[in-house]
C-alpha cells in the first residue's frame, strides 16, 4: 500500500490551496490528493457567475491571500467596490493554473475517487476509497459542505468527521433564496404576477419583531419567492431547527422599495395620487401590487417566508465541524493529531462578496503551513 506524508482529501479551493503552498514550502514531502470528481476544482470554475469573485478586501487574512495568490501567479483586480476577481475575470483561468501548479509541483492525483473512512493508525490514517486504500501519516480533510451537489460536494465529510470524534454543528443551506407563503395565495394581483420584476430596496428580517438582518440591494422577484445578493445574505440570518419543531414562518422579510424617500411626501410635492404616484418609483406589475395592500406598503411591503431553497441551489453551508474543536492557528483537530480540517467542511460561512473562497484558501494555507514547519 502506497504511504504519503499527507493525503489532501477533496481537490477543491482549500485542498488545492493547502496541497500547492505544501510542494512550494518542501518539495520532498510527498502529497496525494484524492478527489471524488473526474476533474479538480469543478465547483471554482461555477464561481462568480463564472468570473470567481476569488477574495474581499474585507475578508479575514486578504493580505495573506493575495500574496499567495501572486505567489502562485494569479493576477487579480477589485471589481464592484471590495471584490476581488481574477485579472481575467474567468474562473477556469484560475482553476487551470491551479491544477497545473499541482502538476508541476509533482503531488499525485487520485481523481474518481470517493473517500469513505479515515482511520487512524499506529503512524498516522488509512484512507479508503472506492477499491483503494492509501496510508499518510497527516490528513487534510477539504471535502467542503453540502451546498452544490453537482460539484461533489454531498456532505461526505461529516460522517468522517464524527467517526474520528467531532461534532458537527447541524449543516443549513444558505446564500441561497426564499420562498415564501404570498406566491402561494390566491389574492389578486398575485405575488407570482411578480416573477422577473428587480427593484433595489433595503431587506430587513424580523423574528418575533426583532430585526436580525438589513441589507440593501437588489431584489429580484422569481416565480416562487424573492432572490438577489441580499436575499442570499439574509438566509444566513435564518437559523431554525426543524427537529426541534421551529419552523421558517417565525420570520417576516419586510422590503423598503423607496428607502431614499417618503411616499407622502412625494404625493404631497407632486400632486400625484395612489397608483399614479408609483408609476416612475417601481415597475408596473409592483406598482399594482404595492397598491393591493396599500400604497404606504411601498416602505414595508411584508412577505412570510416558506421555505428555504435547498442544497441544489445552496452557494453555501452554515454549520459544520465544531471550532472549538479545531486549533485556529493551523486548522489542526484538537482530537487527532496530524488531521487538519479545512474550509467549507467548517463551522463557517460568510456573506456573498468573496468570503467563502477565502476562508478555504485561508484554511488551506494554514494547515499546509503548519505540516511544512
Ligand atoms: C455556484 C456557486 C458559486 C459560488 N461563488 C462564490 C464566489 O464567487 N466567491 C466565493 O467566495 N465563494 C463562492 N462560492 C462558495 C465557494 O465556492 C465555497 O465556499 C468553496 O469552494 C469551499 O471550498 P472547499 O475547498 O471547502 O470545498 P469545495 O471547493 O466544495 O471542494 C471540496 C471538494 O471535495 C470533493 N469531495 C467531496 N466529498 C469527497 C469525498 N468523499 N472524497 C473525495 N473528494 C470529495 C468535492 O468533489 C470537491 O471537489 C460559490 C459556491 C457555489 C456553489
Amino acid at each position: 500500500m502506497k504511504k504519503y506524508d499527507v493525503a489532501i482529501i477533496g481537490g477543491g479551493a482549500s485542498g488545492l490551496a493547502a496541497a500547492i503552498e505544501l510542494k512550494m514550502l518542501n518539495a520532498d514531502i510527498s502529497v496525494a490528493i484524492i478527489e471524488k470528481n473526474d476533474a479538480l476544482g469543478r465547483k471554482i470554475r461555477a464561481t462568480g457567475n463564472g468570473r470567481c469573485n476569488i477574495t474581499n478586501k474585507n475578508a479575514n487574512g486578504y493580505l495573506e491571500i493575495m500574496k499567495w495568490l501572486l505567489k502562485v501567479g494569479i493576477m487579480t483586480r477589485s471589481c464592484d467596490g471590495d471584490l476581488v476577481y481574477p485579472y481575467s475575470e474567468s474562473a477556469a483561468d484560475v482553476v487551470e493554473l491551479l491544477i497545473d501548479r499541482v502538476n508541476e509541483l509533482g503531488v499525485d492525483v487520485i481523481l474518481n475517487a470517493t473517500v469513505t473512512d479515515v482511520e487512524k493508525n499506529n503512524s498516522g490514517f488509512t484512507i479508503k476509497y472506492g477499491h483503494g486504500t492509501i496510508d499518510a501519516a497527516k490528513v487534510v480533510l477539504a471535502v467542503g459542505g453540502k451546498a452544490g451537489p453537482a460539484f461533489g460536494t454531498t456532505g461526505d465529510g461529516y460522517a468522517i468527521a464524527r467517526k474520528l470524534g467531532h461534532t458537527v454543528v447541524t449543516p443549513i443551506p444558505v446564500l441561497t433564496s426564499v420562498e415564501c407563503e404570498e406566491w402561494d395565495k390566491e389574492a389578486r394581483p398575485s405575488a407570482s404576477s411578480l416573477a422577473g420584476v428587480r427593484a433595489r430596496g433595503v431587506v430587513s428580517l424580523y423574528s418575533e419583531g426583532s430585526k436580525l438582518f438589513e441589507e440593501a440591494g437588489e431584489i429580484q422577484f422569481t416565480k416562487y419567492g424573492l432572490s438577489g445578493i441580499c436575499i442570499f445574505n439574509m438566509t444566513r440570518f435564518m437559523r431554525y431547527n426543524r427537529a426541534e419543531g421551529e419552523e421558517l414562518d417565525q420570520f417576516k422579510i419586510s422590503l423598503n422599495l423607496f428607502p431614499e424617500g417618503d411616499i407622502s411626501e412625494l404625493m404631497s410635492v407632486t400632486g400625484t395620487e395612489g397608483r399614479d404616484a408609483l408609476r416612475t418609483v417601481v415597475k408596473k406589475e409592483l406598482a399594482d401590487y404595492v397598491m393591493a395592500h396599500g400604497i404606504e406598503s411601498i416602505h414595508n411591503l411584508t412577505f412570510t417566508p416558506s421555505a428555504i431553497r435547498g442544497w441544489k441551489d445552496a452557494q453555501a453551508t452554515a454549520g459544520g465541524v465544531d471550532l472549538g474543536e479545531i486549533d485556529p492557528e493551523t486548522c489542526e483537530s484538537r482530537l487527532n493529531e496530524g488531521l487538519f480540517i479545512t474550509g467549507e467542511l467548517l463551522d463557517y460561512d460568510g456573506p456573498c462578496g468573496g468570503y467563502n473562497l477565502s476562508n478555504a484558501w485561508l484554511t488551506g494555507l494554514k494547515a499546509a503551513r503548519a505540516i511544512a514547519e
